[in-house]
């Protein structure tokens, strides 16, 4: 039996809070928004992209991901706004919480941090509401990265942060069908130094190879298993 497209899959109407139509989505990454945009598109929902990620390391791994992002929001038509790299910043704040696992204090900072900045641009810019793909992914903790965007958008009378769950209803499977059909670049770490650092640490201990950065994409074969190298 064939499997249905994606496109064709039928999802529930979304209402953003308060009845709002304009949204302003942070987004992380193309792989985790791809789902987070189509099921906005399919509910008639007008948003726009905001990609703010200084915490991305090296530079080379941000532009792979802004750059597929960029190319799926100019597939649907929608408008991204490509903030800063003020990857300085990031730095500066998570300066003291290097050694922090995953899913702890530096996490908090680190999504504090692209939240505040969004909440801001949507205050500044008129959007209502703000959104995220950040809680798409099942390796993230959503209860930590919905306190996060509540405490941001607390900051403006004027924006709501909008919680939606976006794996439920099949979002998750969603998300990496998605990321198939379009190949996306498939990034093998949460994305700053330290998570590449303790990945690879993790890899070294199973015996694998470091990080390539730059070499999987969903839906294509692994470069070793095209070069028989
Ligand atoms: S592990 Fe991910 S969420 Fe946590 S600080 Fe690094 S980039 Fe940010």
């Amino acid at each position: 039996m064939t499997k249905p497209d994606v496109t064709d899959i039928v999802r529930p109407t979304l209402v953003p809070p308060n009845g709002a139509t304009k949204v302003l989505l942070h987004s992380c990454c193309a792989p985790c928004s791809g789902e987070v945009m189509e099921a906005m598109l399919a509910s008639g929902i007008d948003y726009t992209i905001f990609f703010y990620n200084p915490n991305i390391h090296p530079v080379r791994e941000y532009l792979l991901r802004k750059e597929e992002n960029v190319r799926f929001a100019e597939k649907h038509g929608v408008a991204f706004v490509d903030a800063d790299y003020d990857k300085d910043n990031w730095f500066a704040r998570a300066k003291g919480m290097e050694w922090e696992p995953e899913r702890g204090a530096r996490c908090t900072m680190c999504f504090d941090m692209r939240f505040e900045r969004t909440a801001l641009y949507a205050h500044e810019h008129g959007f209502p509401v703000i959104t995220s793909s950040l809680g798409i992914s099942r390796w993230k903790n959503m209860a930590q990265i919905n306190d996060c965007g509540v405490r941001a958008a607390g900051r403006y009378p004027d924006v709501v942060y909008w919680d939606y769950n976006w794996r439920k209803g099949g979002g998750s499977a969603r998300m990496i069908e998605i990321s198939k059909r379009e190949q996306f670049y498939q990034q093998e770490y949460c994305g700053c130094v330290y998570s590449l650092r303790d990945t690879n640490l993790h890899r070294r201990n199973q015996g694998r190879d470091a990080i390539a950065i730059g070499t999987q994409y969903y839906g294509r074969p692994a470069p070793d298993e095209t070069s028989g190298t």
